[in-house]
């Protein structure tokens, strides 16, 4: 039994370090994304199930590929000027302040995703379909990885708080084991040009970061309702003081998803891809 149960703690540890939303929960959020493009972007819509299946193989190279990890997340509120409200986007200035070892320890998530941006818009504009491809299922994982509150923290996983494993309680167990009800909750998306896609990037962060402590409550919450147990009742609970949120943070990752493949769309100055 104590075999079995190290089993099922050692599985959801390496899932999560796999998969950050779940593989599930990257497809889900690149499907809606891909359904909500306008017709003319063909290309991405006829390989919409190529996308959702590439969606988490960033995370994959993670294990071969030492310069991976930190552009899965921000540790924002590592930074003083956050707390404030005064983030500083600009990373070289961000570096001049902190120094470049604690930039890159901390995550550097929307600047990679902003050279992903650059870059599939460039493979748009040369109509490289390979690159396109590769960008956009990036793309999709970078940006899903932002809507997920706790990649946008310092308490990782909980170390700070003494909540091992919530990262993993919250992103695979009760998403899912609820799938349905959260796809049959997404609201419908509104795809817009973004203007100024780093502060974009940063204000979504922003956002995810204060749903934090939220999942932190609500892991809290739902364990002295079910006998400090991680059981059934545990995982009930807990995606009750979750669910809302989340339908939230899943209707928001497509929208924004979908908004920035619309923008390099345009600033490629929308080719026809064939
Ligand atoms: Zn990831």
């Amino acid at each position: 039994m104590k075999y079995k149960l190290l089993l099922l703690v050692l599985l959801v540890a390496i899932s999560t370090q796999l998969f950050s939303w779940g593989a599930l929960g990257h497809e889900v959020i690149t499907r809606l994304a891909i359904e909500g493009l306008p017709d003319e972007m063909s290309f991405i819509k006829e390989n919409c199930e190529y996308l959702c299946d590439h969606s988490t193989d960033a995370d994959k190279r993670k294990s071969e590929d030492p310069t991976e990890k930190n552009k899965h997340y921000l540790d924002i509120d590592y930074y003083k000027e956050f707390n404030v409200g005064d983030m500083i986007t600009d990373k070289t200035e961000l570096i001049e302040i902190y120094g470049e070892n604690i930039v890159d320890k901390m995550g550097i998530l929307p600047w990679n995703t902003i050279e992903v941006l650059n870059n599939l818009t460039v493979a748009m504009k040369e109509n490289n379909k390979i690159d396109i491809l590769f960008f956009a299922a990036d793309l999709a994982h970078y940006v899903g990885d932002a809507h997920q509150p706790q990649h946008l923290i310092l308490n990782y996983d909980g170390a700070r708080t003494g909540q091992r494993g919530i990262h993993g309680r919250y992103e695979i167990n009760i998403i899912n084991a609820n799938i349905e009800e959260l796809q049959e909750n997404i609201s419908p998306i509104e795809i817009t040009y973004v203007k100024e896609p780093l502060q974009f990037m940063f204000d979504y962060c922003a956002q995810s970061n204060s749903f934090a402590g939220l999942i932190e409550l609500a892991d809290l919450h739902s364990l002295k309702y079910s006998d400090n147990e991680y059981n059934e009742k545990y995982f009930k609970i807990f995606w009750f003081r979750t669910k809302y949120m989340t339908f939230h943070q899943f209707s928001n990752a497509a929208e924004d998803l979908a908004s920035m493949y619309y923008t390099a769309w345009i600033n490629a100055g929308k080719p026809e891809i064939k």
